[in-house]
């Protein structure tokens, strides 16, 4: 058996992403810069993606600036909002504690800048309140950003609650919505959205190809400067091929974005249901308030890096959280976040479904975890402490 259960990594592109990409390979390949027949059915292809993107936001063509993925995104528009900020005197920035790296290094970097910027706790459950914002933000805060959904633990922000405080406030909104777009719903008017971003590579579409939306009269400050390809604010030649599978994908995951998330919900209860019989174990995120496609566990007594190797031999692709930090030894910052220690924090596992997961692959699923969980734990002197009581138990 041959599982991908890693979407929040990446996702398997779809056939009607990859076809909307072909003919702008070797049939329309022109430059839509150029005033030429080829170059102006180019730019014929980049005005119907836009439109079609900001259709399902909710938002004007002309709000969308198309970047190299949720990573640039993030950043320009955070340094944006900073700029801005500056202008007025403003530099407290709020967010929260586990948000994604593209937006915690920005920070950082605006930090040393002089920027002050305040992370608020995100509890036991990995979710703020609209309250905390509201108690948060001060006469200098020039921004508030927090993710829609987390892509560690899958929790669910109420993204349009904290919109409408920061506006009642005067304060601009960005949210990172990277792993929402596809599963949930976004309306940037409805959701009092200031910026947003998005990446296609996150809902079946090609790496290397993002959104920014941000609302009229915000004024962008550039990442990448040269030629006035995106009203000045993004330079490159556009990326048609990526642009048009993104917009395919947009449209297609948003079509059937209901009944896949009935589907998903299903599995993905299923699997809670399935890893909380296992001893010792704890389920990380919200369990109601949490994205359709996520399962993350943390397993008392074993190391998440042994436990994803035994589960690839397997035929399952998992993931211990986030494909930033693996490779590093720090325990998940999202995890610590949440208030798990650094031994529980190491013993994690992440499931991400999609659309095209079944309910045998699920079962296979918590089978195999829970061999090899069961596995682990008897060839941890750690655990035979634990189990003898000579230490003990942190998890139920
Ligand atoms: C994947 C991800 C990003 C980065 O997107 P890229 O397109 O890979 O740069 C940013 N934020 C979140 C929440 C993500 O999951």
């Amino acid at each position: 058996m041959k599982i991908y259960a890693d979407n929040a990594a990446t996702t398997k592109m779809s056939k009607t992403a990859v076809n909307a990409m072909i003919p702008y390979f070797d049939e329309v390949y022109g430059n839509p810069s150029s005033l030429h027949t080829s170059g102006q059915k180019a730019a014929e292809a980049l005005y119907n993606a836009r439109e079609s993107i900001s259709i399902i936001l909710n938002c004007h063509p002309r709000e969308i600036t198309f970047t190299s993925g949720g990573s640039e995104a993030d950043n320009q528009a955070i340094v944006s909002a900073a700029k801005i900020g500056e202008r007025k005197g403003k530099k407290h920035i709020i967010s929260t504690a586990f948000e994604h790296h593209a937006v915690l290094h920005t920070l950082q970097k605006l930090e040393n800048q002089g920027f002050e910027v305040e992370l608020l706790d995100v509890g036991e459950f990995g979710l703020v309140t609209a309250e905390q914002i509201k108690n948060a933000i001060r006469e200098d805060t020039c921004l508030v950003t927090v993710m829609y959904a987390n892509n560690e633990i899958g929790s669910v922000q109420p993204i349009a609650e904290i919109g409408a405080v920061c506006h009642e406030k005067g304060v601009l909104f960005h949210t990172d919505a990277v792993q929402a777009a596809g599963h949930l719903a976004i309306d940037v008017q409805a959701q009092n959205i200031d910026m947003l971003s998005l990446s296609a590579h996150k809902f079946h579409g090609p790496k290397g190809i993002g959104v920014l939306y941000a609302r009229k009269g915000i004024v962008l400050s550039n990442i990448i400067e040269g030629g006035a390809q995106e009203r000045g604010k993004r330079a490159g030649t556009e990326n048609i091929p990526a642009i048009m599978g993104m917009a395919a994908a947009l449209e297609e995951a948003n079509e059937h974005i209901n009944e896949n998330t009935a589907k998903l919900i299903k599995l993905r209860d299923r699997l809670i249901e399935g890893f909380s019989e296992i001893s010792h174990s704890i389920l990380n995120g919200d369990r109601e308030k949490r994205l359709p496609s996520n399962v993350h566990f943390c397993f008392e007594g074993i190391e998440g890096e042994s436990l994803l190797l035994l589960l690839d031999a397997k035929g399952i692709c998992a993931s211990s959280g986030s494909a930033c930090t693996s490779g590093s030894l720090d325990p998940s910052h999202v995890l610590l976040s949440i208030g798990r220690v650094h031994e529980i924090a190491h013993g994690s596992l992440r499931l991400s479904l999609d659309e095209n997961t079944t309910e045998n692959e699920v079962e296979y699923i918590i089978q195999s975890v829970r061999e090899v969980v069961e596995y682990l734990r008897k060839m941890s002197p750690l655990w035979h402490d634990k189990i003898s009581g000579r230490k003990n138990f942190i998890l139920k």
